[in-house]
């Protein structure tokens, strides 16, 4: 496969990851396709609409991987469903918990690459933080992801599959008994509402560029925002771009959830240099677009993340130009300020303490509110752009011969 250029990059469109078996995965599939697949593997067309609701339902409201549970489908039908589908999980290829309780997890895909995801617990919320690629084709100077140089895109399965690992592992899927009511019943009784609930927030802000895979990205959040199923609310979902200006406002039209942008300077000259999508979309284009975004409006303000690197972009003339740039495009919007994360072999240091202190205050002085993000799971490489996984260390070749003896059966899992 093609690397694309760091400039402009290609989007590289991936359907699914083939399986060693010949099976599909339901997970990732949207409700037409279900319906489609179902349809294929032999249950009559009349059925197929309610079979893809009940299965629907089992796997992404109650978090049921075995056919065998679910309760209110024949067991003729679920012998089909068993013999053509498996739901699908990302392998876990290691689990880590930092001592601030954020947890991260490296997830091994079916062709062996791996990319990882970022579970951030607070007191009143629990956010996810979701990878959209393997890699970055992007090489933003100071994030540790833009370094891999191995990147492809995930599959729409393999971004839903991080939620519904998440909830796997904080036990978050309802336990109450089923009430089916016959073979018919599509949607059950369970005990689960949004009320107590461990991940209530979804953030694009893992791995990878979400608006250079945007079609898989839209298909993830719409399968997570569905009402019968994960039901996660576009209100709680932000999805933070680079600054791929083409492709916002079908982010916004499209998919309608959050936006974040990773602004962090002010002007061409250092922009150019910490964030070379900018030679491509400057910040006036960038910031029209944010202006023209779709359903962005004081009660749901656009954040703009600013990363704070010493003596780089964090004077007081830079906050300065900040509040002049916001005012100017009217953009109802919030600064979030990210003291730098480092990782081995960076080239820049945080700003000191009091540095981004006096940077908050002009901004917010400014009218606009600027908080200090804090810095979360540090200790076990989970803070914003501290994410690579091992994928470059193994070649394509090395890549392409785990596939081929995956699907020849040779191994189960790389
Ligand atoms: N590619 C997308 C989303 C992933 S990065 C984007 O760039 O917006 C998520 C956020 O972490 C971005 O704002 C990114 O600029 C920031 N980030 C990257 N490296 C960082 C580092 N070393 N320290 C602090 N923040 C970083
Ligand atoms: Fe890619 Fe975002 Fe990192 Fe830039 S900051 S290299 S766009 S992941």
């Amino acid at each position: 496969m093609q690397i694309p250029g760091f400039i402009d990059p290609v989007p590289v469109p991936r359907a699914s990851t083939s399986r060693a078996d010949g099976k599909t995965a339901i997970v990732g599939l949207t409700r037409a396709e279900l319906i489609a697949a179902l349809a294929a593997a032999g249950i009559p067309e009349k059925q197929a609409k309610m079979r893809a609701s009940q299965v629907w339902h089992w796997v992404y409201n109650r978090g049921v991987v075995d056919f065998d549970l679910m309760a209110n489908i024949a067991c003729d039908t679920r012998a089909v469903l068993a013999e053509h589908f498996v739901v699908g999980r990302p392998e876990i290829a290691q689990a880590q918990v930092s001592t601030d309780g954020t947890r991260k997890w490296l997830l091994r895909f079916d062709d062996g690459n791996e990319a990882e995801c970022v579970f951030i617990p607070d007191a009143d919320r629990g956010t996810l933080c979701v990878s959209a690629q393997v890699g970055c084709t992007l090489n933003c100077r100071f994030c540790f992801t833009g370094t891999m140089k191995l990147v492809r895109n995930l599959t729409p399965g393999e971004i839903v599959g991080q939620v519904m690992l998440a909830r796997d592992a904080l036990g978050e899927w309802p336990t109450g008994a089923a009430q089916a009511s016959g073979d018919d019943a599509a949607v059950l009784d369970g005990n689960y509402t949004s009320e107590g609930r461990m991940l209530t927030n979804i953030v694009m802000m893992g791995m990878g560029e979400p608006l250079y895979n945007f079609e898989a990205v839209k298909s993830a959040l719409h399968i997570v925002m569905d009402a019968t199923g994960l039901g996660l609310s576009k209100r709680r979902i932000t999805l933070s771009t680079s600054g791929v200006v083409p492709m916002m406002a079908r982010a916004g039209e499209e998919i309608g959830v959050n936006l974040a942008v990773s602004l962090h300077a002010v002007t061409k000259e250092v922009r150019d240099e910490i964030v070379p999508i900018n030679k491509r979309y400057g910040i006036d284009e960038l910031l029209a677009a944010c202006a023209a975004y779709p359903g962005a409006n004081n009660a749901r303000r656009i954040t703009f993340e600013y990363v704070m690197l010493k003596d780089k972009n964090d004077s007081d003339d830079d906050a300065r130009e900040l509040v002049r740039l916001i005012r100017k495009y009217r953009l109802p919007a919030k600064v979030n300020l990210i003291p730098f994360n480092p990782w081995p072999g960076s080239d820049y240091l945080c700003s000191d303490p009091d540095r981004i202190v006096r940077f908050s205050d002009i901004v917010f002085r400014g009218g606009i509110s600027a908080p200090v993000r804090r810095p979360r799971g540090r200790d076990i490489m989970a803070a914003c752009g501290q994410l690579k996984s091992a994928s470059e260390k193994i070649s394509r070749a090395e890549l392409d011969r785990r596939s081929a003896e995956k699907e020849a059966g040779w191994i189960v899992a790389a």
